[in-house]
């Protein structure tokens, strides 16, 4: 087999290293997450010892400092085996302990990387709630600052982790209207007035909840604040949305895995069912279909590992790249879990088989992280403003 990806031998090695870390260590409870609905604190200790919750931060603080093509390429492992843990690994590689270790003072990086490191602490990120979902201009929740001390007032529906995690980037505004004034800062689950009011059941994806988080009068000192909101610009926004591209990033990773995994299970079926006194592999509608959904998922791998590839200034990956990895990569992670689905007849919707959990799993994914009609209108966006500048001529992605 030719090198299709252009990967050095190591990135190589890595990719083996994971995905053989994962039959062993992580693929005979993959399905019992999602049957019990308990969190796999077991394969935290795992992954920590692996150092693979560490793998993207500083060398300092206990990290790898691996590269993000090397994050992506171990999570699509990851996630072709297990989604649940994928996603824990996903949330520390790229999520708010990867912002602060890019963004965060040495204090905070002090902090908090080690036990991030460590699987002592996961740290999730607050945006979302009830009446800003994808209008992220409307949120309300607030935070007032005094001398020394910043109070946060407000309520985050759907926070991932959020009966678990140590620690919030919770998304405030620090004044203003619309995206101006937006920014961040990080509270300790143990902060008096921090409240888990309600964990959500929800399709799949059940070893990890998502969780209404409650913030009443929740006092932090000033040195909590990772990004700092300015009522008149919305600069401190900005910085909050390029810092969440590296988990843009890390869905699409994930979710190459689980595409990948729908096809392992699908070919084997395809060639062992016979009907009509042939293997179904063997009708071209069929046939056709795989390749199809082999295209997309080509597409979507080159797509992912290209964004990997870049980082503006602060090392995040950048929008427009990340955008087109991260809706080709969960659109046909969607489309092979369904597939899977439908060629294994009856046997796809029971639960004898991963194919059905695997579609529950994912579906959430093209609305986490920017829902595929947001990160649609934001490429829109990007690509008439791109023309308008070049005056006329073809639109450049650079
Ligand atoms: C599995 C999962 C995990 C998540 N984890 C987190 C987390 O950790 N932290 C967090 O803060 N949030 C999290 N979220 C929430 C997520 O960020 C939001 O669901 C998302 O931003 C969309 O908001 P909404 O669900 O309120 O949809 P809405 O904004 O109400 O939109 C509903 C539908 O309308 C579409 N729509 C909205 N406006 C337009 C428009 N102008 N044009 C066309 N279509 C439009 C949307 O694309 C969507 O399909 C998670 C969501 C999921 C599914």
């Amino acid at each position: 087999m030719y090198n299709t990806y252009l990967l050095t031998e190591e990135q190589q090695k890595l990719q083996r290293w994971a995905y053989e870390l994962a039959q062993a260590e992580f693929q005979a409870s993959a399905e019992r997450w999602e049957r019990e609905g308990t969190f796999p604190w077991e394969h935290v200790a795992t992954l920590a010892e692996q150092g693979l919750l560490g793998f993207t931060l500083p060398r300092a603080f206990g990290g790898l400092e691996r590269s993000r093509l090397e994050a992506v390429l171990v999570l699509e492992q990851l996630a072709r085996v297990c989604l649940t843990t994928a996603e824990i690994a996903h949330i520390c590689m790229n999520g708010p302990s990867y912002a602060i270790s890019r963004l965060g003072s040495q204090a905070l990086q002090a902090r908090y990387l080690p036990e991030v490191v460590a699987g002592k602490c996961l740290i999730g990120i607050a945006i979302t709630e009830d009446e800003a979902g994808s209008s992220l201009g409307e949120m309300s929740t607030r935070a007032h600052v005094q001398a020394t001390s910043v109070v946060i007032n407000g309520r985050k529906c759907f926070t991932t982790i959020g009966d678990v995690g140590g620690t919030f980037e919770v998304v405030v505004r620090f004044g203003g209207e619309g995206t101006r004034g937006l920014g961040a800062v990080l509270v300790d689950a143990d902060t008096p007035g921090f409240v888990v009011e309600r964990v959500y059941e929800k399709i799949g994806g059940n070893g990890i909840h998502e969780a209404a988080l409650r913030f009443e009068h929740c006092e932090v000192p000033c040195e909590q604040v990772l990004i700092e909101g300015d009522p008149a610009t919305s600069n401190g926004f900005k910085l909050v949305m390029r810092a969440y591209n590296a988990l843009r990033l890390g869905i699409a990773a994930n979710s190459l895995g689980v595409a990948q995994a729908a096809l392992d299970q699908l070919l084997p079926h395809l060639l062992q069912r016979r009907q009509f006194g042939a293997p179904l592999a063997a009708a071209q509608g069929l046939r056709w279909r795989v390749a199809r959904l082999v295209l997309a998922l080509e597409q979507a791998r080159l797509l992912t590992y290209r964004a990997a590839l870049l980082s503006d200034d602060y090392g995040f990956p950048p929008a427009y790249e990340t955008a087109l990895a991260k809706l080709a990569a969960t659109e046909v992670a969607l489309q092979a879990a369904d597939e899977a689905i439908q060629v294994l007849g009856w046997r796809g919707i029971t639960k004898d088989y991963p194919a059905e959990r695997r579609y529950r799993e994912i579906r959430g994914w093209t609305i986490a992280g920017g829902t595929s009609e947001m990160l649609l209108e934001s490429l829109a966006r990007q690509v008439f403003r791109r023309y308008e500048q070049s005056a006329g001529h073809a639109p450049q992605a650079e």
